[in-house]
């Protein structure tokens, strides 16, 4: 590792102040995935800015319509949060299935969603549920958030300080877990509301996306359908030396038959 500084920032104006002051500096969260990108030399940052000790982005807090979940809380917060259980329910049980118990104590929503890695669990979630992601400045509806592989919609001094997840949806996640890593090599997540039905897909495409046709499908269904036939977008998927797009389209629907069958028995 190469020298840096370490800065721990105390409220939220300190951060973006020390952002300013230095234009190589670069946010830190749980680290799980920017330590090591550096230790690769894919990024060096001159100085990391911890948000840790920041007191405003651990929140949990249930509203009429919505639960709103502070960026820094991490996986294992999330996954056990007694308001998270009793709501959403298939949030906690999201992000229990991130990882193991070390990345899970240290990884953070905030940060996963800022990282957008297209085999992350999150980003199916904020998506699937037509989440909103508050920033410094602005709120950003989910699908105008997640742009391409490794890319979001945040600028470069924009700190993702909560995350709010809409009430009154059925919901289901599943995931096939790639045997090594522990990432989605798909992940499906249904939702449906009584007018509404959402269907968000990761770690097959350079970036989650919605599957359009399936949601279709689901609308003209009373009860859980297959997808044996519905098409899908074969061209752009990210086919890996393990995974060919052919295999990740048959995960797709047979994960989302059985998310259908959860939310639609
Ligand atoms: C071994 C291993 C296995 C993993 N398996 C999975 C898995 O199965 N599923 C999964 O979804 N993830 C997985 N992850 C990723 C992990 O869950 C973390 O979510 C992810 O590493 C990023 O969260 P972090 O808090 O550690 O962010 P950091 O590493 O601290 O930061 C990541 C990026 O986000 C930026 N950032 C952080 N917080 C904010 C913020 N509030 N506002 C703006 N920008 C911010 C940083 O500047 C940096 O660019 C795995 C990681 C490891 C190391």
């Amino acid at each position: 590792m190469y020298a840096f500084k370490f800065i721990k920032a105390h409220s939220i104006a300190q951060a973006l102040q020390l952002l300013h002051h230095d234009e190589n500096a670069k946010i830190i969260a749980g680290g799980m995935t920017l330590i090591p990108t550096m230790k690769q030399r894919l990024a060096s940052p001159t100085s990391l800015i911890d948000l840790s000790a920041i007191p405003d982005l651990h929140h949990i807090q249930l509203h009429d319509r919505f639960i709103e979940i502070g960026s820094l809380c991490t996986h294992d917060q999330v996954s056990k949060s007694s308001l998270i259980l009793e709501h959403l329910p298939t949030l906690a049980k999201l992000a229990s299935m991130i990882a193991d118990p070390q990345v899970r104590f240290k990884g953070t929503l905030g940060g996963s969603l800022a990282n957008n890695d297209p085999a992350a669990d999150y980003p199916a979630a904020v998506l699937g549920m037509g989440g909103t992601i508050k920033t410094n400045v602005r709120e950003i509806k989910a699908e105008d958030f997640f742009q391409g592989m490794f890319t979001t919609a945040l600028h470069m001094d924009e700190i993702i300080l909560s995350i709010r997840f809409p009430l009154g949806q059925r919901a289901s996640y599943q995931k096939f877990r790639h045997p090594s890593s522990g990432y989605a090599l798909c992940g499906v997540w249904v939702s449906s509301s009584a007018n509404e039905k959402r269907v968000a897909i990761t770690g097959v495409y350079p970036c989650v996306r919605r599957w359009p046709q399936a949601e279709d499908h689901l609308l003209q269904n009373k009860s859980a359908p297959s997808f044996e036939s519905t098409p899908i977008d074969l061209e752009n998927i990210l086919a890996t030396h393990d995974a060919s797009a052919h295999y990740k389209a048959q995960l797709m629907r047979v994960l989302c038959s059985r998310a259908t069958q959860e939310v639609m028995p």
